[in-house]
Order: structure tokens, then C-alpha cells, then sequence
């Protein structure tokens, strides 16, 4: 629950908060991509967050992008 938690922060930090796995893994520093996907697949079946095809605010590639509901 502590990475996801490091994840939630970092989505919510980053508005418009569309991140794509790939950015979220090179920032979190996680081993792989998998990894990321995972968590941001699960945060994305909250309420909170949702997983959507756009652009990544980060790295501007059109990708499975996480963005935030809140706010
Ligand atoms: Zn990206």
C-alpha cells in the first residue's frame, strides 16, 4: 500500500494529472513496467482515479494514461 500510496501522490501532484505508466515507473524508479501498471491499474479502479487512452502530461506520447478525479 505504500508504493501505491507514492503513486497517488505523485498523479495528484502532476496536474492535469495524466501520466502514463511508462513515466510513472521512471519516477518511482520501479524494475518494470509491469510493476506501475499494476498499481495504476488498480488506483484506476477507484473512484478517484481513471484510466483512459490520451496524452501523457509528462512525456506527450498518446498512451493508457492514470488521471486524477479529484478537484
Ligand atoms: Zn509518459
Amino acid at each position: 500500500m505504500l508504493v501505491a500510496q507514492r503513486v497517488n501522490d505523485f498523479v495528484t501532484s502532476h496536474p492535469p494529472n495524466a501520466l502514463c505508466d511508462r513515466c510513472i515507473c521512471d519516477a518511482m524508479n520501479f524494475n518494470s513496467h509491469a510493476h506501475s501498471a499494476q498499481i495504476t491499474g488498480a488506483l484506476g479502479t477507484t473512484s478517484d482515479f481513471e484510466r483512459l487512452r490520451g496524452i501523457c502530461n509528462v512525456c506527450k506520447e498518446e498512451r493508457v494514461v492514470i488521471r486524477c478525479m479529484k478537484g
